[in-house]
């Protein structure tokens, strides 16, 4: 069966790769000229690879680490030391670290937190494990009606002081959303705290060894074209016609450079494009219908992404950190995180500058300026003095719609793979899956929607999708 999938982010190559598997052709049209939407990276003219978002993997994607594995490319994750290191905003260039001990969870995360006193009080951490009681007793129920309070509220309900959400989740929250724990939805920073809790490297965290474009995205499309797929760039789907009785005809690709546009014909249709996307792309009958109007309540969140390097090394830390800055978010010095960008005398920082909503539209020259001025706090010595570091060059890239906005209620938003037209699905990390917008989240989209087209209509290789459908068993222990 020919499957014509639009969008090759992480949701649209997984489900290529998994309906590839499962004997069917996928053939997937991506708008840009580049794999990965999200994880989209380019070389610019020195050979130095930047990218659309800082790129953290944790223990606690099993059907990400799955796919690595499936594809033989587990080796390109480097898992680094399990530990989560904060900045310290009232002792600047000083770190506060959560080392979790390798015993078994949840009281390898439960040790972390007990011995760390420099970021919550005893007071503050009872309180808290009884907050978070019956997230873990209860389990995702609980943790999905909680999709009615921000973070912050949820945190008041338990009776736990705000600095806890203003010092200690501000960091969590703009990791894993970009937005602020008043904004956030409860759901997700329980979720992820229940992962963390349930598995014993699930909050260990890796990174790729070099760019995703070329050490994730592109081992997928080989997968796909050995299996007979295809996956073509520069292919923007420009609309869907529709049959009489509503189903997809066929898609119509927006011709590049001038060239006429033409028709895609397959036997099914998938949309992996983004929310924002999906929901202008959209024929005008299928508007009126209340799966496809649900989606007006999802819209992408704005990120930002910065690369700066500099005259000398900043740090040895190899590892992700969470700055606790109001303006940034997570960032790594990526000479020392990622193989491929290693350099021993030098720094790159990629920084995640989230919440974005006011600097989105500011120039790269005000974003870096501003930047650097946050650097200052977390880097005093090599920024104050003398001798200050210098910044050789810098890359920003700006996504005004990223990731779908988690703030509460947006649960109820997420759509099925698998929609009312029956030749017709969606993928991406905005449809309902158990995590959030994330990698993993993409991944397991594109394989539930897989999952759904071999379900709905004629399966060519049932072995194979009795594969697809078995739940992943692998983790992040033996790295
Ligand atoms: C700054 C940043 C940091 C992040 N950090 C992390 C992290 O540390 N860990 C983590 O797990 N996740 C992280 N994420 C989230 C993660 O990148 C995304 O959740 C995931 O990549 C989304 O994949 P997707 O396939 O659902 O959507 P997308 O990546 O948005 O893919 C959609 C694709 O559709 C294409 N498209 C759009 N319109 C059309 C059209 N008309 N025709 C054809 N194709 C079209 C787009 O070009 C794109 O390639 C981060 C994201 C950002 C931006």
């Amino acid at each position: 069966m020919r499957v014509a999938i639009a969008g090759a982010g992480l949701a649209g190559l997984s489900c290529a790769k998994y309906l590839t598997d499962a004997g069917h052709t996928p053939i997937v049209l991506e708008s840009r000229d580049v794999l990965g939407g999200l994880v989209a990276a380019w070389k610019d003219s020195d050979g130095d690879w930047y990218e659309t978002g800082l790129h953290a993997f944790f223990g606690a994607y099993p059907n990400m680490l799955q796919l690595l594995k499936e594809l033989g490319i587990e080796d390109r994750l480097q898992w680094k030391e399990h530990t989560l290191i904060f900045n310290q905003p009232d002792k600047p260039g000083t770190y506060s670290r959560f080392d979790v001990p390798d015993i078994p969870s949840p009281f390898n995360v439960i040790a972390s937190i007990l011995r760390n006193n420099d970021m919550l009080t005893w007071g503050q951490k009872l309180r808290f494990a009884v907050g978070l009681t019956p997230a873990v007793v209860r389990g995702q129920k609980y943790v999905e009606e909680m999709d009615k309070y921000s973070f912050k509220e949820w945190l008041e309900r338990q009776g736990i002081d705000e600095r806890v959400s203003t010092d200690v989740f501000i960091a969590a929250s703009k990791a894993l959303t970009f937005i602020n724990p008043e904004e956030v939805s409860a759901t997700i920073l329980l979720t992820a705290l229940n992962r963390f809790l349930q598995e014993r490297y699930g909050s260990k965290i890796a990174f790729l060894d070099g760019s995703p474009t070329e050490r994730l995205c592109a081992p997928i499309v080989d997968h796909i074209t050995a299996g007979g797929g295809e996956v073509r760039l520069n292919a923007p789907l420009k609309e869907i016609v529709l049959n009489e009785d509503g189903s997809v005809k066929h898609f119509v690709i927006r011709g590049i450079n001038g060239a006429a546009d033409y028709i895609e014909t397959a036997d099914c249709y998938v949309v992996a494009t983004s929310v924002d996307v999906a929901k202008v792309i959209l024929p005008k009958p299928w508007q009126q219908m209340e799966y496809f109007q649900k989606l007006e309540g999802l819209e992408g969140v704005p990120v930002i992404n910065l690369h700066l390097w500099f005259d000398r090394k900043l740090t040895d830390i190899d590892q992700l950190l969470f700055s606790r800055s109001p303006l940034l978010s997570v960032y790594a010095d990526m000479s020392n995180t990622c193989r491929e960008y290693a350099n021993p005398d030098r720094s790159m920082l990629e920084l995640v500058l989230a919440p974005a909503k006011d600097w989105i539209s500011k120039s790269d020259e005000e974003i870096v300026a501003a930047t650097i001025a946050e650097l200052e706090k977390l880097f005093p010595d090599d920024f104050g003095g003398e001798n200050p570091a210098k910044l050789l060059k810098s890359h920003v890239v700006k996504t005004p719609r990223s990731v779908y906005k988690a703030t509460p209620g947006r649960q109820q938003y997420r759509p099925s793979q698998k929609t009312p037209i029956a030749n017709f699905f969606l993928a991406g990390s905005y449809t309902m899956q158990r995590y959030l917008g994330s990698m993993e989240g993409a991944v397991l989209s594109g394989k539930l929607t897989a999952q759904a087209i071999c379900e709905s209509l004629p399966v060519a290789n049932a072995s194979n999708l009795q594969t697809l459908t078995r739940p992943p068993a692998t983790n992040a222990a033996t790295a």
